[in-house]
């Protein structure tokens, strides 16, 4: 919420308004403007004269010199009057003050305010009469609006009559970042013609700020987790360049922590593709009739020798019928080695990890499938849970990494899950083990086989 100037301020007019806002506005109103708002009056008085001196009530000089003395009362700029910027100087209707403008301005999507060329505001909606509560009609907005930041965009573009832009960060009620646009706008009369007048509309830039942040964490954590073992890598060629050159045993074992290293590597410019290619179908729902049983048992059979190394028992429990969902064959295998992989690794001192499959008749007909992969170890805290399945969120960063962890697996879990239109639950009871379960929609009836 935009707060409004202080009373001191309001009192003494404000920051002093520059010599060139008056200057500008008074001679800015063009002579057409100025013919065409006088006509009416030049014209009476035209009639009113001619018809005298026809009657002969007066004379020709006479009339001549009264139309005179009225066209140049009527041609003075009448805008000089109402430019002299006094918080007590309520004009009268504006002759942009139409019914039209007003409904186009209330149905602007966005918080938006007309101000006549001398910052007086006209027409405001109600998001804008929201944003700055402190914005009343026929007052000068110099005089609502505090931030320091609005007040001098509204002076220039007032004195140059050029568009304006100015970002500043909004307090209250919720911290976000914001964007006022200032442009000068020619508006219909009521009289015919246009007047100048200026159109401010204010943008909330904060999601757009929260991707560029989101952006550039990840790059930056990104480049972290590469340098890493870059580091490591770096460091040991060197050594084996060096001081290690003729030790056989230590080349054998460096060489060892060196491709391990490099796998990390791999793995992570793999699940960093993964990833973005997810992100870039995310869309797109996958439309193939997949089984999800085999699936499984791939995967399971593919993490035995993991398994065995950690001394853990893989169970399977699955339904009797086929367990067919629309889904991606390579996207859902994904899915179930990052699960099953962490409840080996994280889980391990559990001795075993249960993998079952569940039918469940969902609501619109059709069944719904539940994946759950449970382990029984240390489980996980609760304070981790809804971060879980953020891009390189670990619970433990030295376990994670000394597993070979990337910290994108459950954050590409989601992702899939989501294309997949299904959800991801995660439960956790502390010492007694976690449980990811995958829920997936009811296939429908055109998904091909
Ligand atoms: P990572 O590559 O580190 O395994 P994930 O995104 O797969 O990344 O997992 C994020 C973090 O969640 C892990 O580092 C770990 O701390 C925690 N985690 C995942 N699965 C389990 C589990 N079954 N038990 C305990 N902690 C787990």
């Amino acid at each position: 919420m935009i707060a409004p100037a202080s009373d001191e301020q309001a009192r003494h007019g404000g920051p002093p308004v520059p010599a060139a806002d008056k200057t500008t506005v008074a001679a800015a109103t063009p002579w057409a403007d100025r013919l065409r708002h006088a006509a009416i009056i030049l014209l009476a008085a035209a009639i009113a004269l001619v018809t005298l001196a026809v009657l002969g009530e007066v004379t020709v000089l006479a009339a001549g010199a009264v139309f005179v003395c009225v066209a140049a009362a009527a041609l003075v700029p009448w805008r000089l009057h109402d430019a002299a910027n006094k918080r007590d100087d309520v004009p009268g209707t504006s002759p942009v003050e139409t019914p039209v403008v007003r409904a186009i301005v209330a149905g602007m999507p966005d918080p938006a305010a007309l101000l006549d060329r001398a910052g007086r505001v006209l027409h405001l909606n109600a998001a804008a009469a929201q944003l700055a509560p402190a914005l009343r009609v026929r007052e000068l907005a110099q005089f609502a609006l505090r931030n320091p930041e609005i007040v001098n965009a509204l002076r220039e573009a007032i004195a140059t009559a050029e568009p304006r832009r100015v970002s500043y960060l909004d307090h209250a009620p919720i911290e976000r970042w914001m964007e006022l646009i200032i442009a000068p706008v020619q508006v219909p009369t009521t009289f015919g013609g246009t007047d100048q007048c200026m159109l401010m509309t204010f943008h909330d830039l904060t999601p757009l700020r929260r991707v560029e942040e989101m952006r550039a964490d990840f790059v930056a954590n990104a480049s972290h987790e590469l340098r890493t073992p870059l580091a490591a890598l770096s460091g040991f060629i060197e050594t084996l360049q060096g001081p290690a050159r003729d030790d056989a045993k230590a080349r054998e074992r460096f060489l060892g922590i060196m491709q391990a290293q490099a796998t990390r590597m791999a793995r992570l410019i793999d699940d960093l593709l993964s990833l973005s290619r997810v992100e870039l179908s995310a869309h797109v729902r996958p439309d193939v009739q997949i089984d999800l049983a085999p699936l499984i048992r791939q995967v399971a059979d593919g993490l035995e020798p993991l398994a065995k190394e950690r001394q853990v028992a893989i169970e399977i429990d699955m339904p009797e019928t086929p367990a067919v969902i629309a889904g991606d064959r390579e996207e859902l295998l994904r899915v179930f080695e990052n699960l099953i992989e962490n409840a080996l690794k994280y889980g391990a001192s559990g001795g075993r990890v249960a993998v079952s499959v569940a039918a469940l008749a969902s609501g619109e007909g059709g069944t719904e499938y539940r994946v759950a992969v449970r382990d029984f170890g240390p489980g996980i805290a609760p304070e981790h849970l809804p971060r879980l399945t953020e891009r390189f969120y670990r619970v433990d960063v030295g376990d994670s990494r000394s597993q070979g962890g990337t910290g994108l697996g459950l954050s590409l879990v989601k992702h899939i899950v989501n294309r997949h239109r299904g959800r991801l639950l995660i439960e956790s009871v502390p010492k007694k083990g976690a449980t990811f379960t995958v829920c997936f929609p009811p296939v429908k009836p055109e998904v091909r086989a």
